[in-house]
């Protein structure tokens, strides 16, 4: 009876071992810092919170970065695309419209726009693909009109890049971002937030693989103003897991999506 027990408690003790070092390795430090930031818990809880958050929103599906890294890749100011990037993506256009996405995610997204009109809400996909040339247009233009306002360059710059992502650094290169609103709300404005439609994406987007990728209160860490019309395709297996983690894709992708990058070159891979 006490060899039984004794096995018992070695067995339980490994077991913890083993929680203790997934959870750690799948957090990095900053990670606890940050909870306990947002959330006001002290070290030891958010601690404790962290291998919550290890288990309940970890993939639940294995990944690997040569099938799954052409809609996990991570596109910021950090990490821009390398120039050969979009020959390695086919785009196709969005049903009655001239804008275009990766002809991947096209079936979710068309989906997503025809279940919302059976719940009675127009969406409207207003950009989607874009190219470097465009990108660089848009981000001279906001530089030019902050310059024109008495800014210095290199401010102007900094300013124009936190609403508008750097040629190269912007996910619409992907063909995997689209800004969504309504016909009854055009603007690409904040105040999208308090329309039916921003309720129906925030309700329903992650069921069909897109996430908002800039939302409130991340913008330490994402670099870029909320856009509440901003959506990014990371597949319906991980966007309820992210959404549901509170986390935004930079945490989330550092979490748990970049040791399946670790030892290899994602831009090479896809
Ligand atoms: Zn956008």
């Amino acid at each position: 009876m006490a060899r039984v027990m004794r096995n018992a408690v070695v067995i339980t003790m490994c077991a913890l071992a083993l929680l203790l070092f997934v959870g750690r390795r799948r957090f990095p430090k900053v990670q606890s810092s940050e909870l306990a930031r947002n959330s006001g818990l002290n070290g030891e809880q958010a601690k404790t919170k962290e291998i919550d958050m290890a288990r309940d929103f970890a993939p639940k599906t294995k990944l690997t970065a040569r099938h799954d890294g052409w809609r996990l890749i991570l596109v910021n100011c950090d990490h821009p695309l390398a120039d050969d990037f979009l020959d390695s993506v086919t785009l196709k256009a969005i049903h009655g419209t001239a804008l275009k996405v990766d002809e991947r995610i096209l079936d979710d997204l068309e989906q997503m726009l025809g279940d919302a009109k059976n719940d009675g809400i127009d969406l409207e996909v207003y950009s989607a693909y874009r190219s470097f040339q465009r990108q660089k247009v848009l981000f001279e233009q906001g530089v030019k009109e902050r310059v024109s306002n008495g800014m210095k360059r290199d401010e102007a710059e900094q300013e124009t890049a936190t609403w508008i992502a750097r040629p190269g650094s912007s996910e619409h290169h992907t063909g995997l971002a689209v800004d969504i609103a309504t016909p009854s709300h055009q603007g690409l404005d904040e105040s999208f937030r308090g329309t039916a439609a921003y309720q129906w994406l925030l309700k329903n987007a992650p069921k069909y693989g897109f996430v908002e990728r800039y939302p409130q209160g991340k913008v330490g860490i994402t670099h870029i103003n909320p856009e509440p019309w901003h959506y990014r395709y990371i597949g319906r297996d991980l966007a309820p897991l992210l959404e549901a983690s509170g986390l935004c894709y930079e945490e989330y992708f550092e979490c748990y999506l970049a040791p399946i990058f670790e030892s290899t070159n994602l831009s090479q891979e896809i």
